[in-house]
């Protein structure tokens, strides 16, 4: 039986802050899918959508609504491009308390399709990879200290993430050096996040082992809190990355959730 810790990590908002990257990546997107709405932002406006992006940044759970964002952001403030019901009145602030609401609206009222917009969204990421390469890492940047905290790590990691797989490792090695095993890397696609918790614990070679997940989106932990099967699991949420201080003074009246800064995941991750 091992013994010993096994450590699951989010990516985005843990060790990535990948939010210049997926505004821009969405934007490019979005120019693609609705060029009659597209047509009409200009530089200024771009700067505009970008900086309000950041703001809404963590309402995001998978890379897609990034483009949902940027188009309700030129809903808000373009009236005769509106084509949803929601778009008047409505607030960047609005956007960041009600997210779960609007998306279902949105997405009906634009008659949008979830997965040709990850299709989409995939595949623009890899143009602008392919295109110009450094300029997409260069839009991306690790927390400090995190990368050397996983390159000095010697607990047993996994990097669960609502990420292309190939993204995150493309990012550890290119911004860290880090050449991370593709096999314990599970991205978009691996099913949700409680399934792979689940997976790793199943596995005979974990048998035995202490469970952490780190996450940046209390959401997130919300639902494996909700999962009877993963009550072994220790949950932390990190206290950089994406989340808000309404949503960390939520998590401290948690019992469930510790608070982790970066030198405490450090030490931990050791
Ligand atoms: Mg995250």
């Amino acid at each position: 039986m091992a013994s010993g810790h096994l450590y699951a990590l989010d990516f985005d908002g843990v060790f990535c802050d990948s939010c210049g990257e997926s505004s821009l990546s969405a934007l490019k997107a979005a120019k693609i899918r609705w060029p009659f709405i597209f047509g009409e932002v200009n530089s200024a406006m771009e700067e505009w959508i970008i900086d309000q992006m950041h703001i809404l940044r963590p309402v995001v759970e998978t890379g897609y609504e990034n483009l949902l964002l940027v188009r309700l952001l030129v809903e808000l403030k373009v009236p005769p491009v509106r084509k949803s019901s929601v778009a008047e009145g409505l607030s960047v602030e609005a956007i960041l308390e009600n997210w779960l609401k609007l998306k279902p609206t949105i997405m009906s009222e634009w008659n949008e399709d979830k997965d040709s917009l990850i299709d989409l969204f995939g595949r623009v990421r890899d143009e602008w990879i392919e295109n110009d390469f450094p300029s997409w890492i260069g839009a991306n940047r690790f927390y400090p200290g995190v990368a050397d905290a996983l390159r000095f790590s010697s607990s047993e990691v996994y990097i669960v993430t609502t990420k292309q797989s190939r993204f995150a490792e493309a990012l550890l090695r290119e911004l860290a050096g880090i050449n991370f095993p593709s096999e314990r890397i599970y991205g978009l696609g691996t099913g949700p996040k409680v399934e792979v918790l689940k997976k790793l614990q199943a596995m005979p070679q974990h048998t035995g082992m202490t469970f952490h997940f780190i996450e940046d989106r209390l959401a997130t932990l919300k639902n494996v809190i909700k999962e009877p099967e993963l009550n072994e699991w220790n949950l932390y949420l990190v206290t950089w990355g994406y989340n808000t201080e309404k949503e960390r003074n939520e998590a401290r009246e948690i019992s469930r959730i510790r608070l982790v800064d970066i030198p405490e995941f450090s030490k931990n991750l050791k």
